[in-house]
C-alpha cells in the first residue's frame, strides 16, 4: 500500500511526478484514497430527437456518417456528422483536428458522451468522450462513472479522467481489491456498515446507485470517526493524566457575593454552567472549558463567580481579552461587581506605564495581587504569578492554542483554564474543532430583554435613519455608528471613518449634541476618556471603528448603526447588534449599504434582519463561508476532509462521536482483541504523532 506510485503500471516517473506535484499523490495508498469527486450515471442513452439545449451530461449512441475540417480565423475545427435512427447532430473538435480525423471510424458505432449545444440550428457536442461500442462493451463498466477532480496542467499533460480510471482499475487488480479492515465488527454490525473492501470497492467503481450511496456513507463514518476517536481520546487523557488543583471548597468570598452582592438571579442557564464548572475545578483533574454563550447572555458573572471560587481557595486569577477595551471593560465591571470585598485586581495592557507594571510584578509574585486582568501583555515572560490557579479567556479565537499553552509554562500545575466566545459555533464545528475541550453553553438570554429590531437601508435612505437618531436621543438615548476597517485600505476606511464624523457632527450640532469618536490611532488614554464619557452618557453618539466590537456594554445605548454593512462578516455584524438591546428599551439595528451588493452580501443582510439567534446565524456563516474560513480554524486540520463534509454530514459527525466515546468508555486503550483493528488504524494514522506513546 504505502509502494510508490512510480510501480503501477502505466504511471512511471513522469506521470508519478505530476500526480504527486498536482493531486498529492505518492503511494498506492494516496491513489485509492483519492476518491471521485462526483459520478455520471451511464445507464441511461438519450435518442438524438430526445435532446435539450440546456442537457448536461449525456450520452447517445450512433455512427459517424461524415466528418469535414472548416477552416477559421485562427487554425481550424473538425466537424462530424453523427446520427443515430431518430437524428442527425455534429459533433466539434477545436483541438487535436488532426490527430482525430485520422483515428475517427465512419459508420461503426460510437458510445459518445459530454454536453449539448444548440447551435446554428443543430444540435452539436463539442469535445465528446467517446468510445467504440465493441470497447465499451468490454471495460469494466460500471453504472456510474466516477469523475475525478482534475488540474488544468494535468489535462494538459493527458491525465484525463478516463486515464484516471485506468489506473484505479489497473491499482484495484494490482493488489486484488484487498484493504484491511479498520472497524470492528462490532461497529460494522451495529452501523449497518459496507465492508472497508465493498465501501472501497463501490466508491471507485459503483455497482449501483444504492451501493455507492453506503460506500459514501462508511467512508464518511470512517473518517469522521478517527478524527473523533482521537479527539476524545485527548479529553480522556487530560482529564485522567494532567492533574488540576483542586478548588474544594465554596468559600466565604463566592457565599458572600452571592447571597449578598448579587446584582440579579441568575439565569437557569447560568446556573446550570455554573455548576459544570464548580465539577470541573473540585475533580482532581485540569478543567479546560470552552463557556459559550451569545452576546448578552452574561458570561461576565460567571467569570466572576468562577474567579471567586479560585480566590476562596487561595489562588491567584488572570482574566485575558483581546484588546485593551474589552480589558478594560472587564476590569471595571469586576471591580464594580467586587466593589463591597476586600479584593485586589489590577490591569496590565500594553499601555500600562513601567512603575506600574514592576509594582504588579512585584505583588503578583508575592500573592498579594489576586487578580489580574489584560491583554496578551500578561502572556509576557516576566510576568509571574506566585499561584495562578484560573485562566479565564475571552474571545479565544483570537489567542490560538499556543497562547493557551502558554499559560501553562507559568506554573508546576497547569491552571483551569476557561475560555469564553460570544461567536457561537455551530455544534458540528464545535465537536470538531474544540472536540477535546468540555463545552458549556449559556443558551437563554436574561429575562426581559426585547429583541432587536434590524432594519437594512440603502445608502440613499439616510435621512429616514437620521430622523430614528434624533427621536431616540430626544427619548434620552445613545447611539453607536460603526465604520468598518480593513487593513488592506485602511487609509480608505480611515477617510470614510473622519467624513462619517463631520457629516454626523454637522446633522448633530452641538451644543443640543454631543458626538464622540474612537478608533485605533487613538492613543489609549483619549480612547478611555472618550469611552467613559460615552459610558456616562454625556454624549449622545459614538462614532467608532471596530474597536467597540467585542464586549462594551452601555445600557442606554439603543441604536447601532453599522455603515457600509457589506462589508462585515455575518458573526462581526452579530457581535456589533449585540452591543445594544442590553436594557429594557426596545433597541434597534440599521445596516446601511449601498445598492450594490454581492449574493453573499445579500444573504447576510437578509440573515441579520430575519434573525438574531447567534446560533442560526453561525450556521449560515458556516455554510457561505466554508469551515476553514471560520474562527483560524484553517490551522487545525481537523477541517481537512477527504469524504465527509461537517455541514452536510453532521448526522454522520454526531454518530461517530457518540460511538467514539462509547467505545473508549468501555476499552480506554483498544487492549481488547476485538478492538485490534480500530487501534492499528489509530495507530498507523498518528504514528507521526507519538500520541499512543504516552499512555500506553
Ligand atoms: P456577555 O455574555 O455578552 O458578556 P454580559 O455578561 O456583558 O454579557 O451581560 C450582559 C448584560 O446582562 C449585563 O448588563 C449584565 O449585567 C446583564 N445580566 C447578566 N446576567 C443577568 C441575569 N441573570 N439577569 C439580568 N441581567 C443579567
Ligand atoms: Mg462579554
Amino acid at each position: 500500500m504505502y509502494t510508490s506510485i512510480v510501480y503501477l503500471k502505466g504511471v512511471g516517473p513522469a506521470r508519478a511526478q505530476l500526480l504527486g506535484k498536482e493531486l498529492g499523490i505518492f503511494t498506492y495508498a494516496d491513489l485509492v484514497n483519492f476518491f471521485p469527486n462526483r459520478y455520471i450515471d451511464r445507464t441511461q442513452f438519450f435518442k438524438i430527437n430526445q435532446l435539450q439545449a440546456n442537457n448536461s451530461e449525456i450520452q447517445i449512441l450512433g455512427k459517424i456518417t461524415s466528418i469535414k475540417t472548416i477552416q477559421q480565423k485562427k487554425g481550424s475545427r473538425l466537424v462530424a456528422t453523427f446520427i443515430d435512427e431518430t437524428g442527425t447532430m455534429n459533433l466539434v473538435w477545436f483541438r487535436g483536428v488532426k490527430w482525430l480525423k485520422d483515428s475517427l471510424k465512419i459508420n461503426i458505432p460510437y458510445v459518445i458522451f459530454g454536453r449539448v449545444n444548440w447551435y446554428n440550428g443543430v444540435f452539436s457536442m463539442p469535445h465528446p468522450e467517446m468510445e467504440l461500442l465493441s470497447e465499451y462493451k468490454k471495460s469494466m463498466r460500471t453504472a456510474m462513472q466516477p469523475v475525478y477532480s482534475s488540474t488544468e496542467t494535468l489535462q494538459n499533460r493527458g491525465i484525463t479522467n478516463r486515464v484516471m480510471q485506468k489506473l484505479q482499475q489497473t491499482l484495484f487488480q494490482e493488489i486484488q481489491g484487498k484493504f484491511d479492515e479498520t472497524l470492528s465488527d462490532e461497529i460494522i454490525d451495529q452501523m449497518q456498515l459496507l465492508s472497508k473492501n465493498e465501501a472501497m470497492f463501490n466508491i471507485h467503481f459503483p455497482k449501483s446507485q444504492l451501493l455507492l450511496n453506503k460506500a459514501q456513507q462508511r467512508l464518511k463514518f470512517e473518517e469522521l470517526f478517527f478524527i473523533q476517536l482521537q479527539l476524545v481520546r485527548n479529553k480522556y487523557i487530560r482529564k485522567s493524566k494532567i492533574k488540576g488543583f483542586v478548588f474544594e471548597k465554596i468559600g466565604s468570598l463566592f457565599n458572600g457575593f452571592y447571597n449578598e452582592n448579587l446584582p440579579f438571579d441568575l439565569t437557569d442557564a447560568q446556573k446550570r454552567v455554573l455548576k459544570e464548572i464548580r465539577n470541573d475545578l473540585a475533580n482532581g483533574a485540569q478543567m479546560n472549558r470552552l463557556l459559550q454563550g451569545d452576546v448578552g447572555s452574561g458570561k461576565t458573572i460567571v467569570a466572576v463567580l468562577t474567579i471567586l471560587i479560585a480566590l476562596d481557595n487561595n489562588f491567584q486569577t488572570a482574566l485575558i481579552a483581546p484588546t485593551e477595551i474589552l480589558a478594560i471593560q472587564h476590569f471595571n465591571a469586576v471591580v464594580e461587581l467586587l466593589e463591597k470585598m476586600s479584593i485586589t485586581a489590577k490591569l496590565l495592557t500594553g499601555s500600562t506605564k513601567t512603575s506600574e507594571r514592576k509594582i504588579i510584578h512585584k505583588d503578583l509574585e508575592s500573592g498579594e495581587l489576586q487578580i489580574l486582568i489584560g491583554t496578551h501583555a500578561i502572556f509576557e515572560d516576566k510576568v509571574k504569578f506566585k499561584n495562578l490557579g484560573l485562566a479565564i479567556i475571552d474571545e479565544q479565537h483570537r489567542f490560538g492554542v499556543a497562547q493557551r499553552a502558554k499559560m501553562w509554562m507559568k506554573n508546576k500545575l497547569p491552571p483551569h483554564i476557561l475560555v469564553m466566545t460570544a461567536t457561537p459555533i455551530p455544534r458540528t464545528l464545535a465537536m470538531s474543532v474544540y472536540g477535546d475541550l468540555d463545552i458549556s453553553v449559556i443558551d437563554e438570554l436574561p429575562p426581559g430583554r426585547k429583541s432587536i429590531k434590524t432594519i437594512h437601508l440603502f445608502d440613499s435612505n439616510r435621512l429616514k435613519m437620521f430622523q430614528l437618531l434624533k427621536e431616540e436621543i430626544a427619548k434620552g438615548r445613545q447611539i453607536y455608528i460603526v465604520y468598518p476597517l480593513i487593513e488592506e485600505s485602511e487609509k480608505l476606511d480611515y477617510k470614510d471613518l473622519m467624513d462619517g464624523y463631520e457629516s454626523i457632527s454637522r446633522e448633530f450640532p452641538k451644543p443640543k449634541y454631543q458626538v464622540s469618536i474612537v478608533h485605533g490611532r487613538m492613543k489609549s488614554a483619549d480612547k478611555e476618556y472618550e469611552m467613559q464619557r460615552f459610558v456616562n452618557a454625556e454624549t449622545h453618539i459614538m462614532v467608532a471603528t471596530t474597536v467597540i466590537e467585542v464586549g462594551v456594554n452601555v445600557p442606554n445605548a439603543s441604536v447601532m448603526i453599522i455603515e457600509s454593512a457589506e462589508r462585515f462578516g455575518l458573526s462581526q455584524l452579530h457581535q456589533l447588534r449585540g452591543r445594544v438591546g442590553r436594557g429594557a428599551e426596545q433597541s434597534y439595528c440599521i445596516l446601511m449599504s449601498s445598492f450594490k451588493l454581492t449574493d453573499d452580501a445579500k444573504t447576510r443582510l437578509q440573515t441579520m434582519v430575519q434573525t438574531d439567534d447567534g446560533f442560526k446565524i453561525a450556521e449560515v456563516d458556516l455554510k457561505l463561508r466554508g469551515p476553514g474560513n471560520l474562527m483560524g480554524t484553517q490551522q487545525s486540520g481537523v477541517l481537512d476532509l477527504k469524504i465527509a463534509d461537517i455541514i452536510k454530514d453532521s448526522k454522520i459527525l454526531m454518530k461517530a462521536r457518540s460511538v467514539a466515546i462509547d467505545l473508549l468508555e468501555k476499552d480506554p486503550n483498544l487492549s481488547r482483541i476485538e478492538n485490534k483493528k480500530i487501534k492499528d488504524t489509530y495507530i498507523q494514522i498518528h504514528k507521526n504523532k507519538a500520541i499512543w506513546a504516552n499512555i500506553s
